[in-house]
C-alpha cells in the first residue's frame, strides 16, 4: 500500500470542554489535510477553537473521539510515550512568545533539542549555524534573547522548533507580537524555509495579509474546519 501523501490528517475529530454547567463543543467533527512543503494559515475567531486544533494535531491534547494521523500513522491508540516520541520527532511548536531560555545564546537555544536528541555538539551546532543562516541571523549566534529585537527572538524561536527536522510545524500565532513590517520580515524567512526543506506548517494568525499569502486558508466555522 502506498503511503499518503498528507503529512498530517485529522479525521471527524471532536473535542468538548466543559466550563462550570456548560459544554462548550469546539471541534464537532474537523477534518483537515496539511501536504509537506506548503504554509497553511488557520484564521478564526478567538475562542472558535485554533489552539485546541493545534493542540490536536500537535498531540498535546487527546481528541474525545476521531483521528489524527501523522506520517500515515494513525495516533489515537497510541500510548502516550509513543505520542511524545511522534512529537518530538515529527512536529515542531511555536508560540506567539518565543519562551527562549534566557541564559543560553541563540545557537545554544538552537542546540539544545538536537543534544537532547542524542546529536553530538559539533553536529547540533552546525546545524544551528545552517539555521540562523536560513533565517537570516548569521550574525547573531552568541546573543542571548534579552539582546536580540523581537523578530530576531521568533527567528530564533523557529530555528529551535525546526532544528530536528520535523515534518510539521504547527504555530499560534507566531507573529502576533510584532509589528507589521517585521511579522512579514519573520513570516518570509519562515516561508523560504518551508520551500527548501518541505515542511509543512499549519500556522494560526490573526494577519490577514500573512494569511493571503500562505498557500491555503482555513477558517473553523461550527467546530469543522473549512477552507476559505
Ligand atoms: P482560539 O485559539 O481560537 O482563541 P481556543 O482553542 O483557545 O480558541 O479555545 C476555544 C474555546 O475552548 C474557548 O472558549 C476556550 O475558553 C475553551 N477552552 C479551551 N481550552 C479549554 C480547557 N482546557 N478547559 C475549558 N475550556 C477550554
Amino acid at each position: 500500500m502506498s503511503e499518503p501523501m498528507e503529512i498530517l490528517r485529522l479525521e471527524s475529530v471532536y473535542r468538548t470542554y466543559t466550563q462550570g454547567n456548560a459544554k462548550l463543543d469546539i471541534l464537532r467533527g474537523a477534518e483537515f489535510s496539511l501536504y509537506p512543503g506548503e504554509a497553511v494559515a488557520l484564521v478564526a475567531p478567538s475562542g472558535a477553537g485554533k489552539s485546541t486544533l493545534l493542540h490536536m494535531a500537535g498531540l498535546l491534547e487527546r481528541p474525545d473521539a476521531g483521528e489524527v494521523i501523522i506520517g500515515g500513522r494513525a495516533t489515537s491508540g497510541l500510548s502516550d510515550a509513543e505520542r511524545t516520541r511522534i512529537r518530538r520527532n515529527e512536529i515542531g511548536f511555536v508560540y506567539q512568545f518565543h519562551h527562549l531560555m534566557p541564559e543560553f545564546s541563540a545557537t545554544e537555544n538552537i542546540m539544545l533539542p538536537q543534544l537532547i536528541a542524542g546529536l553530538d555538539k559539533s553536529e547540533a551546532k552546525s546545524r544551528a549555524d545552517q539555521l540562523l543562516s536560513w533565517l537570516g541571523l548569521p550574525e547573531r549566534g552568541t546573543h542571548r534573547p534579552t539582546e536580540l529585537s523581537g523578530g530576531e527572538q521568533q527567528r530564533v524561536a523557529i530555528a529551535r522548533a525546526v532544528a530536528n527536522a520535523p515534518r510539521v510545524l504547527l504555530a499560534d500565532e507566531p507573529t502576533g507580537n510584532l509589528d507589521i513590517v517585521t511579522a512579514e520580515a519573520v513570516f518570509d524567512s519562515l516561508f523560504k524555509l518551508i520551500k527548501a526543506t518541505g515542511l509543512a506548517a499549519l500556522v494560526a494568525t490573526h494577519n490577514l495579509e500573512l494569511a493571503a499569502r500562505m498557500d491555503r486558508r482555513i477558517t473553523l466555522r461550527d467546530g469543522l474546519a473549512v477552507e476559505v
